[in-house]
């Protein structure tokens, strides 16, 4: 109730002149189209609150396959990646719940962990939730944390005809090959490893039903076909 009034508020306050600088900028840039819809209706836009235009760019992805729905900022720390942290490992993590509510997890404050993206059983859609430059808390490692990005699956370590679908392997290979194309990290299970191998980790996923021979050879092939089998 008075959230609401507030982000009507706010809406309505917004100056004219920061949209239409954004639209300056992004003409500057050659960008056609940005979508500035945070006037008008306000509150429609699905913000999440009055932190997040400054802590993270909403409906900016770092890969072209996902969906923003942006976490909680007390989900993951902003920070500068690969400048002030390389980036070299892909933690790989299953939900243990229903791709809804694992994104509403991350939007809960009192959460305490979100992982940069998360894989929808059912057609492989894919949800970015942290920028791939700040530090999400997935990993349970404050180091492993600051050097890896998560990708959580949606599904149950323990059912995997039922989650562990052809589309979500073949959706979060092509994510990965996306990732480790961009921050150079070699496709092996050294640098791609489960969230039960991180040092210390108290979690089991992606658990013993996780296919990693077909993952990796997915990974290579969506990186470019340098697939050896
Ligand atoms: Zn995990």
């Amino acid at each position: 109730m008075a959230a609401t009034s507030k982000r009507t508020d706010r809406a309505a306050r917004r100056p004219r002149s920061v949209l239409l600088a954004g639209a300056a900028l992004a003409g500057a840039l050659g960008i056609t189209a940005v979508a500035v819809t945070v006037g008008g209706d306000g509150g429609a836009v699905g913000m999440r609150g009055p932190g997040q235009v400054s802590d993270n760019r909403p409906g900016v992805v770092d890969t072209a396959a996902a969906e923003w729905i942006a976490a909680s900022s007390a989900n993951y720390r902003t920070a500068d990646r690969p400048d002030d942290y390389s980036v070299d490992r892909i933690v790989v993590h299953v939900t243990q719940s229903r791709f809804i509510d694992a994104t509403r997890a991350f939007r809960n404050p009192a959460h305490q962990a979100a992982a940069h993206y998360v894989v929808r059983a059912s057609d492989g859609h894919i949800a970015q939730t942290v920028r791939e430059a700040d530090v999400a808390y997935h990993a349970g490692n404050r180091e492993w944390n600051e050097r890896s990005i998560g990708i959580e699956h949606e599904g149950y370590v323990d059912d995997p005809q039922r989650w562990f679908t052809d589309t979500a392997y073949e959706a979060s290979a092509r994510l990965a090959a996306d990732i480790a194309d961009r921050h150079d990290i070699p496709i092996d299970r050294e640098h791609i490893v489960g969230h039960n191998e991180v040092p210390g980790a108290d979690h089991t996923d992606p658990g013993r039903h996780w296919d990693w021979d077909r993952y990796l050879q997915l990974v290579r092939a969506a990186q470019g076909g340098r697939t050896t089998a």
